[in-house]
């Protein structure tokens, strides 16, 4: 099969560690007979300088036009002190917009060999850890209608979470999408014992996925027992579903048990396949043009993409197991390197798990 694949290195260890993805997509392709063309285009700081804007339109264009997205990361201390509305990351808010990408995926996994990384207790994660929180990404309290006021001499001021069917029924089926290619459980986040807009929520997810997910279990937990059960037992879950606001703060707790920041992907999506798929991390600055940053976050997002865009479980599969091959075998970049493993740097990484796939 073919694909065209839009790729936006951005800034900082942006082009390093898309350029170590690219090399991992070109020799999946090889191995498994399908054929990724590539498309580099300016987002961010990269396009300020080159065009004077974070997002040209022919950059919109050219996603619009590819089967898919691959992004580095935004920003840089060089562009910290443009206005708000000029700034790099204006690029990846207009990007996601233009795409109309409305959930965001956030897988947080603890690989077996990196299991010191987490700053829980090895035998709370002996089981190891591999959850996807599905959060809504343009929609409730982050969206909701706003204000402030004064009542009795006192300042106040007030937000709205407010959901609809629709919006709740289309991250829904995104969520029971993935439990389908997964362990066939979701469980749904909200505080429908006090909000109406969850109770809403949790009616609204059980009749979408009874009604065209059948084979998918659903499972309700508050959102103050997941902050707890997270740190608790983070074995216990697969896929993940929750609001806007939920998911923020859930997927953050979830990526820091797995304690590496350079090892986590994440994917947002609309209607249709194509997506954006990116590393978690920012632009890195700090380390930038050093070579050692670690490039496995952006592979985990081309895998991703592999999988849920273009429907490639096996070329999914052999790049994970790639990447437990290469870090079984204890060699690690400088962000997850322990005493006696082999530091490498970025390029050598990613050749390491080419030559596994
Ligand atoms: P950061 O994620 O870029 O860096 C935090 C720390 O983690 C740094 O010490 C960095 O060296 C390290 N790190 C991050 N990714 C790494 C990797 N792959 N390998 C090794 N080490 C890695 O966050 P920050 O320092 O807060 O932000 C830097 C810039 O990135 C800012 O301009 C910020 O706005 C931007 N940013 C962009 C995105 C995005 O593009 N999606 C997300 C977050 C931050």
């Amino acid at each position: 099969m073919k694909f065209n694949i839009a790729v936006l290195p951005g800034d900082g260890i942006g082009p390093e560690i898309c350029a170590g993805a690219v090399k991992v997509l070109e020799k999946t392709g090889e191995k498994f007979g399908h054929a990724f063309s590539f498309t580099e285009l300016p987002i961010g700081g990269a396009a300020i300088d080159g065009f004077g804007t974070p997002l040209p339109d022919f950059t919109v264009k050219g996603c619009l036009a590819s089967d898919s997205v691959l992004l580095g990361a935004v920003g840089g201390y060089k562009w910290d002190k443009l206005p708000g509305d000029e700034r790099p990351e204006k690029g990846l808010l207009g990007i996601r917009k233009a795409l109309g990408l409305y959930s965001n995926i956030r897988p947080a996994k603890l690989w077996a060999s990196l299991a010191d990384a987490s700053p829980l207790k090895s035998g709370l994660v002996k089981n190891g850890v591999d959850i996807v929180i599905v959060r809504e990404l343009i929609g409730g309290i982050y969206f909701g209608e706003r204000g402030r006021g004064e009542e009795n001499g006192f300042e106040y001021a007030w937000d709205t979470e407010k959901y609809s069917v629709p919006e709740i029924e289309r991250i829904a089926r995104i969520a029971c999408e993935l439990a389908m290619k997964r362990g066939k459980k979701l469980v749904s986040v909200d505080k429908a014992n006090v909000l109406e807009s969850s109770r809403l929520w949790r009616r609204t997810v059980h009749e979408y996925a009874a009604k065209h997910y059948p084979e998918v279990e659903v499972t309700d937990v508050l959102v103050d027992n997941m902050a707890m059960q997270l740190v608790k037992d983070p074995a216990q879950f697969d896929v993940v579903v929750t609001s806007n606001i939920f998911g923020d703060i859930l997927s953050d707790e979830a990526a820091q048990v797995t304690g590496s920041i350079g090892m986590l992907a994440s994917s947002s999506l609309g209607d249709g396949t194509r997506g954006l798929y990116e590393p978690i991390h920012g632009s890195a600055p700090d380390i930038a043009g050093q070579d050692t940053a670690n490039p496995i976050a952006t592979v985990l997002a081309a895998a991703m993409m592999l999988r849920d865009s273009f429907g490639l479980n096996d070329c999914h599969r052999a790049i994970e197991a790639a990447v437990e091959r290469t870090l079984a075998e204890g060699y690690r970049t400088a962000d997850i390197y322990s005493k006696g493993c082999k530091k490498v740097g970025c390029r050598e990484m990613a050749r390491l798990i080419c030559e596994r796939i």
